[in-house]
């Protein structure tokens, strides 16, 4: 009985509602919200039970949003209305784990940046693919704010963009090394051989500058890029989010360019008004970002407004023909096909892509259709009736 009743408890902490119904609570409660996000590495004990009584203290307080807890800290963005931030700051403070843990506030903000909470228990904060025995993970680099970032910049050291490909489409430092991987630990190793490279052909090794969203990964790669013995490295304190906030604070120019890539529904948020990249369908300047509305594919794109028009927010025209069927087609088609991936995946052959819609329209004036498989269903329905 006692474990029937631990089990229902536990499902409880869950969120279970549909999107649709979760994005109209939060779009009537009238509250204004305020996002933020906190990490921190600490030793964590008793995950499981810590993860349960976190999920209903935060409830309670209205906190939305995606929180990784392991034994070796947290890693959480959230939003909460803001009535209740010095509460969360306190609740957080009770925890000898999480007290003064630095925050840090999203700048463009509509506070609808998380539909429910969710808080996972994982084997580490951040899924970086490395194996931490293999090097002193607290031996980080030095931490500099955004003033004394731009100075280095300015010095001309290695300026080097730790984020996965796709977060750097729409922003990045102005001439910042950009990995190709779209993993941690493949941009890793990309950056490792870049560096040994330039030392190869003799270069004098410049001082390294690291940058993520919020700082987190740094920790890691430059514990790693240290033990590899890459000489001076610095990373940027607090990451992009920070970074930001500073340079408004204190009037700098921001040497970061474009959009900020965010984990959230609103996929970025601007930094400055430059368009450092275009749209991968047409190639005109774009730094509008999407998901393809087809369910099977949901690839991130950069994308026109005109292009969103005219592929009816898809990537491909095959993608936009099984999009713009009626939903109960849709849904026939879909039977069988995988629709859900927890991998963000980004279109990364611009190129390519517009030399697939080139064919798929070509073909699509000629046949009719890009799924010929739809023709069959569709006869036999006939035939049947
Ligand atoms: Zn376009
Ligand atoms: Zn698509």
């Amino acid at each position: 009985m006692l474990h029937i009743f631990a089990s229902m408890e536990t499902h409880r902490l869950r969120n279970l509602l549909h999107p649709d119904l979760l994005r109209e609570r939060l779009g009537s409660e009238g509250k204004a919200r305020t996002t933020l996000s906190f990490y921190r590495y600490v030793r964590l004990a008793e995950v499981e039970a810590l993860r349960h009584e976190l999920y209903a203290e935060w409830e309670a307080l209205g906190v939305l949003g995606r929180i990784y807890i392991s034994q070796e800290g947290i890693n959480a963005q959230v939003s909460l209305p803001t009535v209740n931030l010095e509460a969360f700051r306190n609740n957080l403070d009770a925890r000898e784990a999480f007290k003064d843990v630095p925050w840090k506030i999203a700048v463009e903000d509509d506070g609808k940046s998380f539909l429910k909470l969710m808080i996972k228990v994982r084997k580490k904060i951040v899924a970086d693919g490395l194996a931490d025995d293999a090097f002193d993970v607290t031996d980080v680099g030095e931490h500099l704010d955004a003033g004394r970032f731009n100075r280095k910049m300015a010095e001309g050291a290695l300026v080097i963009d730790m984020r996965n490909n796709y977060e750097c489409l729409i922003g990045h430092f102005e001439g910042a090394y950009l990995p190709k991987a779209d993993t941690f630990r493949g941009a890793i190793d990309e950056v490792k051989d870049v560096i040994t490279l330039r030392q190869a052909q003799g270069e004098e090794l410049p001082e390294i500058l690291l940058y993520c969203t919020g700082g987190i990964r740094c920790e890691k790669a430059s514990a790693y890029l240290k033990h590899h013995g890459f000489g001076k490295v610095n990373q940027l304190h607090g990451g992009i989010i920070d970074y930001a906030r500073q340079i408004k604070a204190q009037g700098l120019e921001s040497r970061y360019k474009g959009q900020n890539f965010v984990f959230d529904e609103r996929l970025a948020e601007r930094i400055t008004d430059d368009v450092v990249s275009s749209c991968m369908q047409c190639g005109a300047a774009s730094d509008r970002i999407s998901n393809c509305k087809e369910a099977t594919c949901n690839m991130l794109l950069v994308q026109c407004e005109a292009c969103a028009a005219k592929y009816a927010d898809c990537c491909s025209p095959s993608c936009r023909e099984i999009h713009l069927l009626p939903i109960e087609e849709q849904r026939d088609w879909r039977k069988g096909r995988s629709t859900r991936s927890s991998k963000t995946k980004a279109i990364n052959d611009p190129e390519g892509l517009r030399e697939r819609i080139r064919v798929e329209e070509e073909l699509l004036a000629r046949n009719g259709t890009l799924h010929p498989e739809l023709i069959k269903v569709n006869q036999t329905k006939t035939n049947n009736a």
